[in-house]
């Protein structure tokens, strides 16, 4: 016997494992996989194809996890938001100023890299419609605050 016998895969042949998908994932992934390979003379399985797509996504979280984010969510409260800022080592408190307006206490801007930060976070997007609202609700009472 030699040790050849013992390796049963052929060279580039990879061995598969069973995994259950819900079915409305398989049906999308079916359409992207006729929308992208419709011209192709090739037909690529769906199996591969799936893999192809974790393996992309599985890149992108290691490339996160080795790459320390240069802004972060620091804290949040009701008055404040507090980005983490790594390149400049700093925390930057964005205080709200004038209703929904962000004001950045290290820029002493409404309109730094910060704030861009602050908007794209969903709790601070929330926070910022709500004074919205209020703010609004406040002009259509009347001009009277006394
Ligand atoms: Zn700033």
């Amino acid at each position: 016997m030699s040790s050849e016998n013992k390796e049963q895969t052929k060279k580039g042949e990879l061995k598969w494992h069973s995994v259950e998908l819900p079915e409305n994932i398989v049906l999308e992934v079916e359409e992207l996989l006729k929308e992208k390979h419709e011209r192709r003379p090739v037909q690529v399985p769906l199996g591969l194809f799936i893999s192809d797509l974790i393996q992309e996504s599985l890149e992108k979280v290691h490339v996160q996890d080795s790459v320390p984010p240069i802004l972060e969510k620091y804290a949040i409260d009701s008055e404040s938001v507090y980005i983490r800022d790594n390149e400049r080592d700093v925390v930057a408190e964005l205080h709200f100023k004038d209703g929904s307006d962000l004001y950045c206490n290290v820029d002493g801007a409404k309109n730094c890299v910060h704030i861009g930060f602050a908007w794209a976070i969903p709790e601070v997007q929330k926070m910022i419609s709500e004074r919205r609202q209020k703010s609004k609700k406040k002009t259509l009472k009347g001009s009277g605050r006394d």
